[in-house]
């Protein structure tokens, strides 16, 4: 088993009016107490998951959250140090290694850091290049200290650069946003993420936003804004791999395309979900707890092991697959759940063809089908409840 490893750190130095990721704002002198302490606890449990799975090195390594660029400089050295041992083949095989960070966090220095450990990706959240749109998110930063970054990073990060933006921000326009896309593309930032706002329950953007207080663009608005930086992408070479991921060739996140395979990976800290197969298409889910004070005093005690079988697991393989450009390999898919997906399923190329087409034995998102994925999913979900019964695998028979 060579699995991935993904790293959550739940810190930010503010929280973001839109986001419900798990991270908390610790002030400095809190972080300086607790960061030892998150430290320690995903030190023990990577010894313990590599004690129970035995795994070599790992295939890629993501460090995320949160903001992984917010830890003390001497916890992220250990943090890297301690990950690098772990793999007893050595780092060779590891062909990925992304760390996020935030712009504000950025200087010669992490960067020195980051490259002298090994870590060979840079996952920037940018958002917005919009003064007015970083503003009524909660951004930390202006446009112009963030270009600087990204300044920065063309001229010394040598290694792989991504970058996050989002569209359907208050004030955000169309023209902006592709702007915004050829000043990553100019940059060299060859990976692209572009995630559409949504209004996450409970979070200050969806309150000021349910009480008239901010207003956000329109379903043309939003659809104008996509197009604009779609269209900035192609031009610039990229390929739309997965419905919300643009890459020159060659530059897609490995790491992300483990998840979207449904291959193995462990998790470490804490909300962190590892996935590793459990033979004859199950899958073995296993769920850190989202308290931290639990995962910090026993990681491994306090996590869920979940066994996902049957139509369940068959299901998610489907909705992950469908997100890739490369889709659902037919062939594939018998193999690992030993029954046939056009059977299970449904001929969804023909119920769907403007969405779905079957390609070289793969069933594929269309160009339109990418935007219109949750309509397909949502009918072949639709069965879920008469599949259960006839997928269910003998394990739960006899439970
Ligand atoms: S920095 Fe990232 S994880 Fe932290 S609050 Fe903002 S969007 Fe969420």
């Amino acid at each position: 088993m060579v699995p991935s490893l993904y790293v959550h750190v739940p810190f930010c130095m503010s929280r973001c009016a839109y986001c419900d990721f798990h991270s908390s704002a610790p002030d400095r002198a809190s972080l300086s107490a607790i960061a030892p302490r998150w430290l320690d606890a995903i030190e023990r449990h990577l010894a313990e998951l590599s004690r129970r799975f035995d795994f070599p090195a790992f295939s890629t390594i993501y460090i995320g959250g949160g903001t992984p660029s917010f830890l003390p400089p001497a916890i992220m050295a250990a943090a890297l140090s301690a990950i690098a041992r772990s793999c007893r083949a050595g780092l060779a095989g590891a062909t990925e290694w992304s760390v996020e960070a935030n712009p504000e966090d950025i200087g010669p220095d992490f960067l020195s850091l980051l490259a002298a450990h090994g870590v060979n990706r840079l996952s920037v959240g940018v958002q917005s290049l919009e003064d007015k749109a970083r503003v009524v998110a909660g951004r930390r930063g202006s446009a112009r200290s963030t270009m600087q970054v990204l300044d920065l990073l063309a001229a010394r990060w040598p290694g792989r650069r991504s970058a996050d933006l989002m569209y359907g921000l208050a004030s955000q326009t169309a023209a902006g946003l592709a702007d915004d896309v050829r000043a990553l593309v100019d940059r060299g930032f060859g990976h692209i993420s572009l995630y559409e706002l949504t209004l996450e329950e409970g979070t200050p953007l969806e309150r000021n936003a349910r009480a008239g207080l901010v207003v956000l663009p329109d379903d043309d608005e939003r659809a104008d804004q996509y197009d604009a930086a779609c269209e900035a992408l192609l031009a610039a070479g990229y390929r739309h791999y997965e419905v919300s991921n643009w890459a020159v060739p060659g530059q897609e996140c490995l790491h992300n395309m483990r998840y979207w395979n449904m291959d193995d990976w462990l998790a470490l800290g804490p909300s962190g979900v590892g996935n590793v197969a459990a033979g004859r298409g199950r899958f073995l889910r296993l769920e850190n707890t989202a308290d931290d004070m639990c995962y910090y005093d026993d990681p491994s005690g306090s996590m869920r092991e979940v066994v996902i079988s049957g139509i369940d697991a068959m299901f998610e393989s489907l909705m992950m697959a469908l997100r890739t450009a490369c889709g659902l390999d037919i062939a594939g898919f018998r193999e690992r759940f030993g029954h046939d997906a056009i059977e299970a399923f449904g001929p969804l190329h023909e119920l769907f063809p403007e969405s779905i087409g079957l390609e070289a034995g793969s069933w594929r998102a269309t160009p339109r089908g990418m935007d219109t994925l949750n309509r397909v999913l949502v009918q072949a979900m639709s069965n879920i409840e008469r599949l259960r019964n006839r997928y269910t695998t003998s394990d739960e028979e006899t439970r």
